[in-house]
């Protein structure tokens, strides 16, 4: 079915053709991206929380990666690593607030100029405007889950409805009819869940209205086995979720017919709380439940719409040449340590999901533990396009992982740097280097380190960086740190610092 052609081979066909067939031997893109989503909320990952049925076809017809590390774990620097193809100091987005420079170079300007379409729609979250793309229709910034505006080159549309329903509807319209059919395409399917805000959409108020989500272990964590940081930060369940979070008030962003059918479900349930009278941990434990309940139905939104797409792919036969790629921009706590949010090198907001699904080329239900990055994702959009990545990129194509074979030199340790401080939840900077066995992260402000063994310490609750019998291993990996430093031209931070101290919001109080 599948001809295969060299990269060198495809620049000659693309160069001496216009619309030559060849151009139809040239996979489809799909990436499928959500905002905040764990790989502990994905059924194909062994969810112990909920189900996942169509985002876990994507796995069960392709490749599961359980070592997917992102390089600086929040929203905007991580979507920008992935268009760029570069960390943060070389890309310029180190933090939410700064404006991506759109005239730099992207995957998707790489991808136009062979001859693709590129396309994105949903949550953009770079401020600038989008560039690269021959079509594109964005959230305004975070957008809201319920009648959000987008912006479209010269103007702004508003819709009606559910976001992440107006989203898929906009993905599908694109595809039917808003694509020349002649030549290959790459789409950017973004969502805004299930981030922070967690309005599922009214399919989906009455799920796990009935049952209790089991607690993560770590939800009452006192963050004894670590460096000061963790315990400073502003991100617990306990005291920053307010009452937007907490669904004591219907969401800002619904119209009056949409209020009335949330107060029909809620408004009960809230003058059952308000009448318990909760105190200390018991309360705790309510938010907890209300949280993860909002979150994993705001994925379930999500699921359900990756089902529709998936579905159009079969029915209109694109399925066969697409590749499907599924992810998010970073990992997430739902409980662990008593946190929401993410920000940490710690495992669960340092893992995001990736699941790839290539018909006839990737093995279907295969998974792969090789250890990867969102800083390889725009070598391999290029290379999976038949288009040589250029030198400067520093991640690496997975192309050759898709196909079953991990090359012998690679990547055996990950770099990771956060830079967000003073910011909102109050997260100190750092950096850090995770190999198979063991992660050493300094929290270079205050000149302090922690190393977790990770096979020993999985859940990352004690840190043994000043156990003797470690020694050897901190030496090691400090020198592996180092030349990571180098090899990826970091330079040093600069940048004046905190402090930082979390209102009850988890948003920095800042002094005058
Ligand atoms: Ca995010």
């Amino acid at each position: 079915m599948y001809i295969r052609l060299t990269p060198l081979l495809l620049v000659l066909a693309v160069g001496a053709c216009n619309t030559a067939p060849q151009e139809a031997e040239r996979p489809n893109i799909i990436f499928i991206f959500t905002d905040d989503h764990t790989t502990r909320a994905l059924s194909a990952y062994g969810s112990q929380v909920n189900e996942t049925p169509h985002l876990d076809r994507i796995a069960e017809e392709g490749m599961r990666f359980d070592q997917c590390l992102v390089t600086n774990s929040i929203c905007a620097p991580s979507r920008a690593v992935i268009l760029t193809g570069k960390h943060s100091h070389l890309n310029g987005q180190l933090t939410n607030g700064q404006l991506f420079d759109g005239a730099q170079q992207t995957f998707p300007k790489l991808l136009q100029q062979a001859g693709y379409q590129t396309g994105i729609v949903g949550k953009w979250h770079l401020r600038s405007q989008p560039t690269g793309f021959d079509y594109w229709q964005v959230l305004i910034g975070q957008g809201p889950y319920y009648n959000p505006r987008f912006l479209v080159p010269n103007d702004t549309v508003r819709m009606e409805g559910y976001t992440t329903d107006i989203i898929t509807d906009l993905a599908l319209d694109w595809l039917q009819t808003g694509r020349d059919t002649e030549r290959p395409f790459m789409l950017m399917y973004q969502h805004k869940a299930p981030h922070r805000g967690w309005h599922p959409g009214p399919d989906h108020f009455e799920m796990y209205a009935d049952r209790e989500i089991p607690e993560p272990p770590t939800l009452f964590d006192d963050y004894s086995g670590r460096a000061s940081p963790a315990a400073e930060q502003g991100m617990t369940i306990a005291r920053h979720l307010n009452v937007n979070d907490l669904k004591l008030v219907p969401p800002s962003s619904m119209n009056e017919a949409q209020v009335a059918r949330w107060r029909e479900v809620y408004d009960p349930r809230n003058e059952e709380f308000h009448a318990a009278g909760l105190e200390g941990d018991d309360l705790t434990r309510w938010k907890y439940q209300r949280y993860i309940k909002e979150y994993l139905r705001t994925v379930a939104g999500v699921d359900d719409n990756v089902g529709r797409l998936l579905d159009y792919l079969d029915a209109s036969g694109l399925a066969e040449n697409t590749v499907v790629i599924y992810s998010s921009d970073q990992g997430w706590y739902i409980g662990e340590h008593g946190w929401y949010d993410k920000r940490w090198m710690y495992e669960e907001s340092l893992l995001t999901p990736l699941l790839v699904r290539w018909p006839g080329q990737v093995e279907a239900g295969s998974v792969s533990s090789a250890m990867v990055s969102n800083l390889d994702f725009a070598a391999t959009f290029l290379d999976l396009a038949g288009v040589e990545p250029p030198a400067d990129l520093q991640g690496r194509s997975l192309k050759p992982i898709f196909l079953g074979e991990v090359p012998e030199d690679w990547r055996t340790s990950h770099y990771y740097h956060y830079y967000e401080y003073p910011g909102y939840h109050c997260v100190e900077r750092h950096y850090g280097i995770r190999t198979a066995t063991h992660k050493l992260i300094h929290f270079y402000t205050r000149d302090e380190w922690e190393l977790f063994d990770l096979q020993a310490d999985p859940m990352e609750l004690n840190s043994v960086y000043a156990d003797a019998a470690y020694a050897d291993i901190v030496t090691e990996l400090k020198e592996e740190l180092a030349r990571l430093r180098i090899q990826y031209a970091v330079p040093e931070d600069e940048r004046p610092t905190g402090p930082c101290i979390p209102d009850e919001r988890g948003a920095p109080i800042r002094n005058s």
